[in-house]
């Protein structure tokens, strides 16, 4: 029914343009229940661009979770009625890209109910329980490949943050695969405000998960500590929590490693965001606080910094990580 090269997936869009009026004005999804019987049904816009677009009052029932109304791309059997190039509400151009250069590692897989869904595939050799040797050429592959895979998640991360800074829906299904286990989006890639659901994850789930996940934060400060082992370095950064009485604001996370390999990872400096991937784990105790994640790596793969287009995007997108209204369920 889903053509290979058709993709397929609406965006549910919070606002519109009504074109009989003089000037256009423009209209709230909010209002549908109660105006939207006088917006005349031939004369509504994208509110970005030319496309046309109709009122959904949806109920309840149209979905099994309760939905807003909203403004959705009124259909056009063969195509056609597509947002502009460069709409913001053009997803599938936005998704076109990211998969261009996710050197293949940004699946699409048919689905029976029409909706788009997409797969990230993560290198086999970062199973959850494998250690990575150091020095080879395989590894070498490896960690371009993961690196690229980092930078995909963090695109899809700043695509999908984007669109729910906008109260807008993408009606389309993420997931990744770890070692061939499916795992859903929102518990493989944490954005800065939703840190807190890995916490509570590993609180209950914890020390460790059964699959890798990978976090997106922003490095504050870095310290080297000497053990008999050797020396180590460290990466931090703080997350928020959701505001409980008697509890703190914020908490702490940090990576850790051999010295020249956080040094190498970090190389950027601090006070920009990473992403980090592997098996995060919650320690009790320790000199900064009660509890704090941590991750150890064994491979500069592990860590990618967040620096091309994605990059100058996060840090007014992710700064007001406090926002915790509306999140996903855990
Ligand atoms: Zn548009």
């Amino acid at each position: 029914m889903v053509g290979d090269t058709t993709h397929r997936a609406t965006v549910a869009m919070p606002e519109a343009r009504r074109i009989d009026t003089t000037p256009p004005v423009r209209i709230s999804a909010a209002d549908i229940p109660t105006q939207g019987h006088a917006w005349p049904s031939q004369m509504l816009r994208c509110a970005h661009c030319e496309a046309k677009v109709q009122a959904i009052d949806s109920t309840p029932k149209e979905r099994t979770r309760p939905r807003r109304p909203y403004f959705r791309r009124t259909p056009r059997r063969g195509g056609g009625n597509r947002h502009a190039a460069e709409c913001l509400y053009n997803v599938a151009e936005r998704i076109r890209v990211i998969r261009a250069e996710s050197d293949d590692s940004l699946r699409r897989d048919r689905s029976r109910n029409g909706r788009p869904r997409y797969r990230l595939v993560l290198p086999e050799a970062f199973g959850p329980a494998e250690l990575i040797a150091r020095g080879s050429r395989g590894e070498q592959v490896v960690a371009e490949r993961l690196t690229t895979v980092l930078n995909t998640a963090a695109k899809i991360a700043a695509l999908l943050e984007d669109y729910a800074e906008r109260d807008a829906d993408i009606d389309m299904e993420w997931s990744a695969e770890c070692g061939g286990e499916r795992v859903e989006w929102l518990n493989f890639l944490y954005v800065p405000q939703r840190i807190w659901v890995l916490h509570r994850r590993l609180e209950r789930e914890g020390p460790a998960l059964g699959h890798p996940t990978a976090v997106v934060f922003r490095a504050t400060e870095c310290e080297s500590s000497t053990s008999s082992t050797g020396v180590s370095r460290s990466c931090a950064g703080t997350y928020a929590l959701p505001p409980e009485p008697g509890s703190p604001e914020v908490e702490r996370l940090a990576v850790v490693g051999e010295h020249e390999l956080i040094e190498r990872v970090f190389a950027q400096g601090t006070s920009r965001f990473y992403i980090g991937y592997g098996m995060w784990f919650r320690e009790r105790g320790g000199p900064v606080g009660p509890t704090r994640l941590r991750l150890h790596i064994y491979s500069a793969a592990q860590v990618a910094d967040i620096s091309d287009e994605v990059g100058d995007r996060p840090l007014s997108r992710w700064r007001q990580w406090r926002r915790l209204r509306d999140l996903p369920g855990e």
